[in-house]
């Protein structure tokens, strides 16, 4: 492909293990001649007046012209007077969707085979809003908000990908027979966006059966969209169910059709520098990033390498049981390709 064809991606490479398994999604992503050039940002060592964070003003700027981006994990330094990077991102790029998809990776066991649902969460209101305050000695307050316009926006999401992602069903989880006003508006959101879509299935699930059905059966779920609390849980109950944070994808998408895909898992300063990470989780980030690009042939090669490796068995990191460290797994999964 020549220069003009390529795609300008931001990279945030992040602390700890990060730049070894951004390293590793470069080599691969160079090796599967991916069409992209990465712009790279680093946490910045002074706080930026403009952000109130690490984060400079610049690295945010990126993200919004190439409106796709990948980022690993970042630990916020500790002190006062600055916001944590990961929520200058999200509100700085109004990250209002969090992605996650989960499935059985095979030849990885986990007590379940067949997972393969997709959990969307509000990523900026509900019991998140940041509203909490003491009414008096002994009683607080915490305000949970629901507006109509975030839920349309996420439920729009939910099912624009249930349709462009070849997936029939899309379950709201809620809780609104107990909070009748805020998921009930969440859930007439969600009911007034199926009503366009007639060809993918609509259901609504209470969060607590809902937790039971994804024990006993995962199967049973396609596609779900659910407020920000509801969100936070059940998407790590379902990386649970294929094996963990470490395994499992996530991306963001924000105002304007930004993409920020990220792994799950933090900066792992207890392995960092040591050539010990998994960079599965960021792999198959970029993999989603790949997807919101339309760019589905080298995703597929992409995943198939990592899960063809992984089922083999010969080089797995320490955190799957294995002895590999994180080049010579990154060697398979180029080898693969
Ligand atoms: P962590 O996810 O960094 O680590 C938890 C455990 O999992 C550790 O034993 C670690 O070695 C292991 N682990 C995590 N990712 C791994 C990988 N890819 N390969 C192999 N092992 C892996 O969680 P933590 O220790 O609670 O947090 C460490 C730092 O990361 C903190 O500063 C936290 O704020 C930050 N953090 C950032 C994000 C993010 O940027 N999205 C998310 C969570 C935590």
């Amino acid at each position: 492909s020549s220069e003009s064809n390529l795609i300008r991606a931001t990279l945030f490479p992040g602390d700890g293990i990060g730049p070894e398994i951004a390293d590793s999604v470069k080599q691969i992503f160079k090796v599967a001649d991916v069409p992209i050039e990465w712009e790279e940002h680093f946490v910045g060592t002074e706080i930026d007046p403009r952000t109130q964070s690490f984060l400079t003003w610049e690295s945010l700027e990126s993200v919004r012209r190439n409106k796709v981006g990948l980022k690993g994990p970042m630990a916020t330094p500790i002190g006062k007077g600055h916001r944590s990077l990961n929520l200058t991102l999200r509100k700085e790029l109004n990250l209002y969707a969090n992605v996650r998809p989960c499935y059985s990776l095979p030849g990885y066991k986990t007590k379940y085979d067949d997972v393969d649902l997709i959990t969307i969460r509000e990523n900026t209101e509900g019991e998140y809003s940041g509203l909490e305050h003491q009414v008096v000695r002994g009683v607080v307050e915490s305000l949970k908000i629901i507006t109509r316009q975030a839920s349309l926006r996420v439920a729009e999401y939910a099912f624009y990908y249930a349709k462009t992602h070849g997936r029939q069903r899309v379950s709201a989880i809620h809780k609104a027979n107990i909070m009748q006003k805020t998921d009930g508006l969440f859930l007439k959101c969600c009911r007034e966006v199926a009503e366009k879509y007639p060809e993918i299935t609509y259901e609504e699930v209470v969060i607590d059966n809902c937790c039971m059905m994804l024990v006993k059966n995962p199967a049973l779920f396609d596609v779900l969209v659910m407020p920000n609390l509801y969100g936070d849980i059940i998407s790590d109950l379902c990386a649970g169910l294929i094996g963990g944070l470490g395994l499992t994808p996530s991306c963001n998408i924000g105002e304007g059709g930004i993409a920020l895909a990220e792994a799950v898992h933090g900066s792992a300063p207890d392995i960092a520098g040591k050539n010990l990470a998994n960079p599965t989780a960021l792999l198959l980030s970029s993999v989603t990033m790949l997807r919101h690009l339309d760019l589905h042939d080298k995703a597929d090669r992409i995943q198939d390498a990592v899960l063809k490796t992984i089922a083999e068995g010969k080089y797995r990191t320490g955190d799957l049981g294995g002895k590999s460290t994180t080049s010579e797994f990154t060697k398979a999964i180029c080898d693969h390709l």
